[in-house]
Parts: C-alpha cells; structure tokens; sequence
C-alpha cells in the first residue's frame, strides 16, 4: 500500500538518495520531523548504481585539491557513521579497509602514475610506491605484465545495497517518514521563501525543503530559472562477477586508467565504471561492457571464468567542477546535490553539513567552499 503523505514536516527532502536519506536521518537525530519524498524507489538514482569506494587517495588528481579536505573530513566521519548506521539498522555495511593499488603496465603509464604519486605525496595523501613485484606480492592473481603501483592504505569501501537498506532502517527507525512512488513537482513559495513542497500527491507545508535529487538537481520543473544548479547526469556503466575458489577474486581494491574492480564481502567483483556525457541515456550498452571487460582482462586473467551476475548503469550528479553544492538557495530552501563520482565517500560529511546549516543556519568551515558562491566568482574571474 502505498504510504499516505504527512500534510506538515519541519523537512521535507527531495529525492531518496543516499544524500536524502543520511541527511534526513542526521535531521531527525537532531529532533527534526522529516519527510523523503522520492519519486521511484530508494536508491533507484546513483546511489544503487555505486561501487561504494571511499577512496580520497586514489582519487586525487590535478584540479581536486578544493576537495580533498571535505574528502578526508569525511573518510574520518565513516567510522561513526557506520557504526551508527550498523546499530541502528542491524544490517552490515561490508565496510573494509584494505585500501587501493593504483596500477601501471608499460612505460607510458608509469610516468602517469609517478605524477599522480608525487601529487599525492605534495597534498600530504598516504601512498606508497610499489615495484612491479611487490604489487604481485600482494595481489597474486594480477597479470605480470603490471609494471609499478601505488598503494594507497586510507582508501576503504563499503557495500551501497547494505548502506541503502540500512539507511531506510535508520531513517525509520529515527521517525523519518520516507514515502516512495512519489514525485515532487514543485515548491510552496510565500513571496521570497519557500513554505512546502508540492508533489503528486499533494503538498507538505515544511519550514525548510532538502533538495537532494542528483543527477536531477539541475533538471527544470523545480526550481525557478534564476536558482537553476549547475548539476548535469554523466553515465556510468558497471558489471558485478561472481568469484569462486577457483577463479580467486583480489583483497584490495584495483584501478587502472581503464578500470576499477572492488572485491565485495559476498564475493562479487565489481568493475566499473563508463564515464559517459550524454544526457540521460538509459541502458547498458556492448561498448560499454565491451571496454570494461577489456580493462579488467588487461590486468586480471581470471575474470575469463567469472560468471557476470549483473549489469547496470546510473547517472552521477556532476557539477561544473565535479565538487558537491552544499547550500542555501532561498529562505527555506537548501541544496546537497553534484556529488559526482564521490557521494560515497562524501556522504557522512554532507548529512553532517545538512544538519548543521538547518540548525545553526551556518555551515561547518570544511563545507564552506561548497556554495554556489564558487561558481559566481569564477564567472566574474573570466568576465
Ligand atoms: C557507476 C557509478 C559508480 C559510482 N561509484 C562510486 C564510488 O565508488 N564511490 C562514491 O563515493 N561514489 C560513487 N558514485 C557516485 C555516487 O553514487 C553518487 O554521488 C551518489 O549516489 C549521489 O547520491 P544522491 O542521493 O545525490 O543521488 P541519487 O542516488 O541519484 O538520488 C537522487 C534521487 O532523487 C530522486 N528524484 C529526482 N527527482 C525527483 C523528484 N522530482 N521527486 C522525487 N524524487 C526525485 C531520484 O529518483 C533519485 O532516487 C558512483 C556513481 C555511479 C553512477
């Protein structure tokens, strides 16, 4: 049956996400009656579609230094998070800690990797320089083509199904109504501030709404022109095989510049991910497959006997510069959205920040360069 909609809420949360749904719990935690208001089922966004990598070291790369202090912040957050999240749930979130290699086979990629190490090393990020040998060492089933790697020990990961189910169990549990099935389509206005959110089913009269639809987040219909977000989908494609004894699966987590493969506590191998800038274009495609497969070939032989158990594709809520907007919009109105490829990793950080901004009224210093402020300065910089 579906669930009826409160008529009133202090929050009401657009989109059940994984940003919706930990922002909507750390708000009801904090004493908030709160609403989920999403349109298909939970997590039917990125946020099913997810590896789970919390991964700040593998990922820094030229142009994310703006990121790495919210990143790290984060990462240290996950701990209690999922401790959290665990209790109150019962669920395991499969979370583990063996950390990432980066890999490189061939000169080419060598001197890639060296950059991006010394990188690493001049933003003060844990990684450690392996020989060909040493990655092997670790990773016996690697191909000994791989020529160098890059371990990176702060990297962790967690399961994105456990996470959204134990999310939903949190959020109930705290006296978060989440209603499914239901679309919101547009906001309450009382001259400059926002009083409800109207949806399908009718409107909730909340004194603030949560925008948190990803990929969505910059689509029109919600927001009026002059608030519009600069949030775009970029597609992203995966596949889940099922490891064996005989086949042997990895211990870390595993990139190359094609791929990266994520060993699950159930025994899945996920490799993922595409990075497609074409709208929302649904489905998974040969090339795609096509091009991960090949990827994770180049380094792990033994996905030749894997069974591939799933595939799947989902859209990553991408702003202009693929960092989060964690701000106030109007009076009544706030946006955690453009999560891009690190919502994951992102996500205690940001339901932290949310909770903060709606009772304090201010953000936490480390999620202050994520306003839209940023964007207004770099427009003026280039005019
Ligand atoms: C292939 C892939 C791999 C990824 N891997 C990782 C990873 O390893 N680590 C990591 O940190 N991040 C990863 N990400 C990114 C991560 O998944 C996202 O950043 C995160 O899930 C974004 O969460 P969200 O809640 O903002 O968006 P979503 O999960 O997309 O949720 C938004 C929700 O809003 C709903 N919605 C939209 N409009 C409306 C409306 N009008 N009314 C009601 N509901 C609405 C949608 O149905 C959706 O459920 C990956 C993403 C992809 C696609």
């Amino acid at each position: 049956m579906a669930r009826s909609l409160p008529k009133r809420a202090d929050v009401a949360v657009v989109g059940g996400g994984l940003i919706g749904l930990a922002s909507a719990w750390r708000l009801a935690q904090a004493g908030r009656s709160v609403v989920v208001v999403e349109r298909a089922e939970v997590g039917a966004g990125a946020s099913l579609a997810a590896t789970g990598m919390l991964a700040p070291a593998a990922e820094h790369e030229p142009g994310s230094d703006l990121l790495l202090p919210l990143a790290l912040d984060s990462l240290a957050r996950w701990p209690g998070f999922r401790d959290a999240l665990q209790a109150a749930s019962d669920i395991d979130i499969d979370y583990r800690q063996e950390g990432t290699l980066v890999l490189a086979i061939g000169r080419d990629e060598v001197e890639r990797l060296r950059f991006r190490y010394e990188l690493q090393r001049r933003s003060g990020v844990a990684a450690e320089w392996l020989a060909g040998t040493e990655v092997r060492r670790r990773e016996p089933t690697l191909r000994p083509s791989v020529t160098a790697g890059v371990f990176c020990p702060l990297d962790h990961q967690v399961d994105p199904r456990r996470v959204m189910r134990a999310l939903v169990l949190a959020c109930r549990a705290a006296g978060v109504v989440v209603v499914e099935g239901c679309a919101a389509t547009g906001l309450d206005w009382s001259g400059p501030r926002v009083t409800g959110l109207v949806t399908e089913r009718g409107t909730i009269a909340a004194g603030t709404v949560v925008l948190a639809s990803g990929a969505w987040s910059g689509a029109a219909g919600l927001l009026p022109d002059h608030l519009a977000l600069p949030v775009r989908p970029l597609k992203g494609q995966s596949l889940a095989l099922r490891t064996t004894r005989q086949t042997g699966t990895l211990s870390h987590m595993v990139w190359t510049e094609q791929v990266h493969m994520a060993p699950k506590g159930d025994g899945h191998l996920i490799v993922g991910a595409t990075v497609e800038d074409c709208g929302f274009r649904e489905g998974v495609t040969a090339g795609g497959l096509y091009a991960l497969l090949e990827g994770a070939r180049r380094v792990l032989p033994g996905i030749e006997e894997m069974e591939v158990e799933a595939v799947w594709s989902g859209y990553r809520p991408t702003s202009d510069d693929d960092a989060p907007i964690i701000d106030t919009l109007a009076p009544g109105l706030v946006a955690a959205t453009g999560h891009h490829r690190n919502g994951y990793l992102l996500a205690p950080a940001t339901a932290d920040a949310v909770a903060a901004l709606l009772t304090t009224g201010a953000l936490p210093e480390v999620a202050r360069p994520f306003t839209l402020a940023r964007f207004r300065t770099e427009a003026r910089a280039i005019a």
